[in-house]
């Protein structure tokens, strides 16, 4: 069997705040592990309590933002809750170098941007909240925010929700295995799509058309 090629898929997850795209995120790093890389954006956001610089974000000042944009160092970026956030062009063309795909945890903005400038290497999912009632109670229980910036990002979450169909496919987070499960399911499945499998058919084919075929497995 030849070497796997590289995919190159960047697989990417929006959501209203609270939906749960961290945390199935994190769940799909873990299961595969080596083959997918999680982008890190950069931010303009102050870190919260539990978050890593260079793990969670790269948290920048609004002047290295600006600097960034101007010398076109972000494959995409936009302003989310009055912050400034982005992804590196850099940091995908080393994934792509190293036979990775790349997780995404971006806005709707993002996402369309993405598919923009890489639109057949772009897989987007959209991870919706089993009711409203339920993504107030995660996003309060998750108690890393003030209730003015939950209030906030629950009538962004409105907004974000309207941008669904931009999306190729949903998935709703009420029970986290389920979902976890479809979320595992696109992207294996996006991984067979014949486009990014071609190369074994091909090898297929040339092996089928050479002489040690005619020769050897033929007789
Ligand atoms: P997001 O990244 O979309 O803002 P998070 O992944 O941070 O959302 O999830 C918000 C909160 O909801 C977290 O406290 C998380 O543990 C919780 N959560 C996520 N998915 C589920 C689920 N399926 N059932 C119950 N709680 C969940
Ligand atoms: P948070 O501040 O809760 O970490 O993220 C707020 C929102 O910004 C989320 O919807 C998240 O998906 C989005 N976001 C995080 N990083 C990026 C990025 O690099 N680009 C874009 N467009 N959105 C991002």
């Amino acid at each position: 069997m030849p070497t796997r090629p590289r995919s190159r898929l960047l697989l990417v997850l929006s959501s209203p705040s609270g939906a749960g795209k961290t945390t199935l995120a994190r769940r799909l790093m873990e299961r595969f592990e080596g083959e997918l890389t999680f982008s890190v954006s950069y931010t303009t956001r102050p870190p919260r309590p539990k978050e890593t610089p260079g793990r969670d974000y790269h948290f920048v000042s609004a002047e290295e933002f600006a600097l960034m944009v101007a010398r076109d160092s972000f494959a995409e970026w936009a302003e989310v809750h009055g912050h400034r956030y982005g992804t590196s062009r850099a940091a995908i063309e080393e994934a792509f170098s190293q036979g990775k795909d790349v997780l995404f945890d971006i806005d709707y903005q993002g996402g369309r941007q993405l598919k923009a400038r890489y639109p057949a290497e772009s897989v987007r999912v959209f991870v919706l909240p089993p009711d409203m009632r339920t993504l107030a109670g995660r996003l309060r229980g998750r108690a890393t925010d003030s209730p003015e910036v939950i209030q906030r990002r629950l009538a962004k979450a409105v907004d974000e929700l309207g941008h669904y169909h931009a999306y190729e496919y949903l998935v709703v987070n009420d029970d986290l295995d389920r979902a976890f499960g479809e979320l595992e399911a696109i992207y294996l499945a996006s991984r067979c799509r014949w486009d990014r499998k071609s190369f074994y058919a091909e090898q297929l084919l040339a092996e089928a058309s050479s002489e040690a075929f005619r020769t050897e497995i033929l007789k």
